[in-house]
């Protein structure tokens, strides 16, 4: 079967670069698009060719179907890849694609649809004996139920959006008093960010271990998992620091968590490439979290783990090729770490676009870098503030964590502010370093400036 002729890449910044690599490997051309504000973009600068799509607002850019749609079009590609973020979850964009008879890089229609509805998932998930975190079954429909719902479970609570996504829209909930005020609020930004103020309650399990499982699955059903990834250190329920394998995981947990993901993509009847979220407590139980219908930011310490290509081989598997390797003989190799390096104040979060006056990326043995900036660019304010995922592979954990401290020291941006110094600070810190930590960790050790 014959690769695609050319990608037309729905996204920005790094992951658009991530794609153009990738295409460029396997000899596919390919398509970015671009905003206003992203004229001076390295993926247009690296795609073989560019077209503008709209304003800045990504409502009328990188959100736009039609103009997407009319770029594919236009530029004869046969192909999307969506990227993460954006449109990659969007149902009605993947059947638009079909229609418009171009293939989109990524699940159905239908398994996004419910990768979007979460409550629905975690129902689907449970009948198939896939153990899930106790809470309503399915989404709330009165006040006075849910108060129900939460006395039988207990709290602290969690309130989440059902089309949630990037750790928006879900609030703890730590007694009665508090609940009603907190499903207005889950609703309103629910509503704001999602366009669906459907909420779901779960109990909450503090302290827990966010572990997640790769998946790719070709045409015929056949599911490859990937290993874990350990995406513990969070701020506000979001990642900020990933790791493979878990430092924390042992053969026989690796195992019980690849056969729940595996079951998991059967029951959904899943394909192409996916994450099956989890969480993990201190009682070692096991609870399906919810699935992700698109490559993750987190993807590379897979890559550097497994040895696997993860975007050539979802390209491979859109076109409808079986897997490129066998379960039993993929085996995973030392570890792996990424950094997210945000254009943010590294201590307040606060975001920092603005002018890169410097620029001094790292490298040397075993540091990847997967970003789109340089020096002379401009990071705009009005989109997702990750600039740059800084990756190190050693053969074993403490090598990993040596040469992420070294290339963080080598690494240079000045003229905005980076989450750089946060990650020296982490990489440091004792309780990392033993792998002792959860997603409370970065409240307990009060991160601070070096
Ligand atoms: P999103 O769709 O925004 O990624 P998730 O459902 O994956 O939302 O949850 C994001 C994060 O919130 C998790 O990684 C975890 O840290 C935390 N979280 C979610 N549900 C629970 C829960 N029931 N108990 C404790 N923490 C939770
Ligand atoms: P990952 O699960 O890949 O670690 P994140 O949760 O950090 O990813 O989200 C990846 C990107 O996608 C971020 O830019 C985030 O803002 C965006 N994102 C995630 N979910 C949604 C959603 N439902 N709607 C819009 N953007 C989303
Ligand atoms: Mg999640």
């Amino acid at each position: 079967m014959p690769l695609f002729r050319k990608i037309l890449i729905a996204n920005r910044g790094e992951i658009a670069v991530r794609v153009i690599r990738a295409c460029r490997e396997l000899g596919i051309r390919t398509v970015a698009v671009y905003s206003e504000i992203d004229r001076g973009s390295m993926h247009v600068r690296l795609a073989d060719e560019a077209i503008c799509i709209g304003p800045a607002r990504v409502a009328d850019s990188y959100l736009n179907i039609p103009s997407i749609l009319s770029a594919a079009e236009v530029t004869d590609s046969d192909a999307i890849h969506p990227g993460y973020g954006f449109l990659s979850e969007n149902p009605q964009f993947a059947e638009a694609c079909s229609k418009s008879r171009i293939a989109f890089i990524g699940p159905t229609a239908d398994n996004i649809r419910l990768g979007g509805n979460k409550a629905r998932a975690k129902q689907v998930m449970k009948k198939h004996g896939i153990p899930v975190v106790p809470g309503s079954d399915g989404i709330l429909n009165d006040k006075k139920a849910t108060m129900a719902i939460a006395r039988k479970i207990g709290f602290p609570i969690i309130v989440k959006a059902s089309a949630g996504g990037g750790g928006r829209g879900m609030r703890v909930v730590y007694d009665e008093m508090q609940l009603d005020q907190a499903l207005t609020a889950a609703e309103t930004e629910a509503m704001a960010s999602f366009g669906n103020g459907d909420l779901y309650i779960e109990k909450y399990i503090p302290n827990i271990r966010h572990i997640e499982v790769q998946i790719a699955v070709d045409r015929e059903g056949n599911v490859l998992q990937l290993g874990e990834r350990d995406c513990s250190v969070q701020r506000r329920h979001q990642k900020l620091l990933e790791e493979s394998p878990s430092p924390i995981i042992t053969e026989k947990l690796r195992d019980k968590f690849g056969k729940y993901a595996v079951k998991a993509a059967e029951a959904l009847r899943y394909r192409n490439l996916g994450t099956i979220e989890f969480i993990f407590d201190k009682e070692e139980n096991i609870y399906f979290m919810e699935i992700n219908t698109r490559v993750q930011v987190e993807h590379p310490v897979t890559e550097m783990v497994t040895g696997i290509d993860i975007i050539k081989e979802q390209i491979r598997l859109a076109t409808g090729l079986p897997l490129s390797i066998k379960q039993r003989n993929m085996h995973l190799r030392g570890h792996s770490i990424e950094c997210r390096i945000n254009a943010e104040d590294p201590f307040t979060f606060v975001p920092s676009p603005g002018k890169i006056s410097f620029y001094y990326q790292p490298g040397g043995p075993g540091i990847r870098v997967d970003s789109s900036i340089y020096c002379g660019y401009t990071v705009p304010p009005h989109y997702d503030s990750l600039i740059a995922k800084l990756i190190a592979y050693g053969s074993n954990r403490k090598e990993a964590i040596d040469r992420m401290r070294r290339a963080l020291g080598e690494y240079r941006i000045e003229g905005i502010k980076t989450t750089i110094p946060f990650h020296k600070t982490v990489l440091s810190n004792p309780d990392f370093i033993s792998g002792n930590f959860d997603t409370g960790y970065l409240e307990r050790v009060n991160v601070k400036g070096p």
